[in-house]
Parts: C-alpha cells; sequence; structure tokens
C-alpha cells in the first residue's frame, strides 16, 4: 500500500515535468487513476493520498467498487467498451464516460441518465490511427456524431478521446494525439465548451501532454501491473 502512493506521487512528478516542457499548468490537467482489475484496498490506499479520479473498464466491476467506497464521494470514469445492454448501470453510477462512439449508445445513455443527477459528463472516442477492428468514431465522422450527441439532454459532451497505436518513438507517439487535439479544434468552431483530451497513459503521457491532454489515464505506474 505504500508502494501506491509512492507510484502516485512519482505520476504527479512525471506530469508535472511533462506540463513544465510543454509550458502548460499542471493544474489544467487531470490525473485519472485507472483501477481496473486492482483492489478495493488499493484504491482506498489511492484516495487516501489526495487521488479523486478512478477509471473503470469493465461495469459490474466498477460497480461493486463504487458501492465499496460511496462514503468517499470519488469521482468515477467509465472508459471500457460499451455494449447495449450495460448502458443504464453506466448512466445510473458513473459520473464520467470517455468511450462513446456511435448515437445508439448515446441516446441510450441520455434516456438512462436519472433525473437528479448531473448530466453524464462524455467524451467520444476517436479512433484515432484508423485502424481496422478498433473501436472508435473514424475521424472523418467525428463532427456529425458530435453535432447528434451535443443535442442530447442529460448528457454534457466535454470533448474526445483515443487510444492510439504505440509507437517505438516517443516523438511519433505525438502525432496521433497532435491530430486528435486538431479535431477537438475543429469542433471548437461549433460547440465552444468543449475541453477535454483524454489521451496519454502509463507509456506515453509525456506526448500526450505536449500535444494538449488535459485528462491522461493512468493505470500501471500507479498501481503496478495487472494480473
Ligand atoms: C487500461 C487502460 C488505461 C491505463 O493503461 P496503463 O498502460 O496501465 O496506464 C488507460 N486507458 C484505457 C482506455 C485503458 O483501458
Amino acid at each position: 500500500m505504500i508502494r501506491v502512493t509512492e507510484n502516485l506521487n512519482q505520476v504527479r512528478k512525471r506530469l508535472q515535468n511533462a506540463a513544465r516542457v510543454a509550458g502548460r499548468e499542471p493544474s489544467d490537467i487531470k490525473l485519472l487513476a485507472v483501477s481496473k482489475r486492482h483492489s478495493v484496498a488499493s484504491i482506498e490506499a489511492v484516495a487516501e493520498a489526495g487521488q479523486q479520479d478512478f477509471g473503470e473498464n469493465f461495469v459490474a466491476e466498477g460497480l461493486g467498487k463504487i458501492e465499496a467506497l460511496a462514503a468517499r464521494k470519488l469521482c468515477w470514469h467509465f472508459i471500457g467498451a460499451i455494449q447495449s445492454n450495460k448502458t443504464r448501470d453506466i448512466a445510473a453510477h458513473y459520473d464520467w464516460v470517455h468511450t462513446v462512439d456511435r448515437l445508439k449508445i448515446a441516446r441510450r445513455l441520455s434516456e438512462q441518465r436519472p433525473e437528479d443527477r448531473p448530466p453524464l459528463e462524455l467524451c467520444l472516442q476517436v479512433n484515432v490511427d484508423d485502424e481496422p477492428q478498433k473501436a472508435g468514431v473514424r475521424p472523418a465522422e467525428v463532427a456529425e456524431l458530435a453535432e447528434q450527441v451535443a443535442r442530447l439532454p442529460g448528457l454534457r459532451l466535454r470533448g474526445l478521446m483515443c487510444l492510439p497505436r504505440v509507437r517505438s518513438d516517443p516523438e511519433a507517439q505525438r502525432e496521433p494525439f497532435a491530430a486528435l487535439r486538431q479535431l477537438l479544434e475543429a469542433l471548437q468552431a461549433q460547440h465552444a465548451a468543449l475541453d477535454t483530451l483524454s489521451m496519454g497513459m502509463t507509456g506515453d503521457l509525456e506526448a500526450a501532454v505536449l500535444e494538449g491532454a488535459t485528462i491522461v489515464r493512468v493505470g500501471t505506474a500507479i498501481f503496478g501491473p495487472r494480473d
């Protein structure tokens, strides 16, 4: 447990350094601790060190943790693949969802968001490298999807998310992140309130911060390897 606190401090340092190199304010970059396949006890240790935002990939696994840790008032982000039959639980229990890539899912989340909860904060997942078989809306179709999602009640469209192909060269890794930033900038002409780029993980958070990430999603560097 001491280990995760140390790890968290190291990640915060990496973020501060990356922000400094990029000429950005560290406070403009939110750290999302990705806790999938890690225990409630590990999450508690990280929360105890002041971490507020946690990300989960599997709906049921996340729900158990949200319930177990309800007293801590943490902020929960859903970052996994979304099946239609899971939207109700996401709408009811999460604060953010990063992985919406089709209108049907957005409509269900909109209809199912409970009225006593604030709008669900939402990012569209973009298949930024246009890879076959990969989740995410194609770059050419982002604008149209954003247009439709922005109109749905119960949701607040915040920006874009990507999970790019890993490049061996850190400099080349900036390319997909720059592409996502440019897509967001194009959308901002119509939707000035969009403010979120969810990009960068343990291996590439520096490249993402250089290209404007406002949320980095970090699992391994905080919690250690997943089994
Ligand atoms: C697991 C996961 C992460 C965290 O990855 P690490 O390499 O462990 O930091 C980030 N984003 C998504 C969508 C993930 O599934």
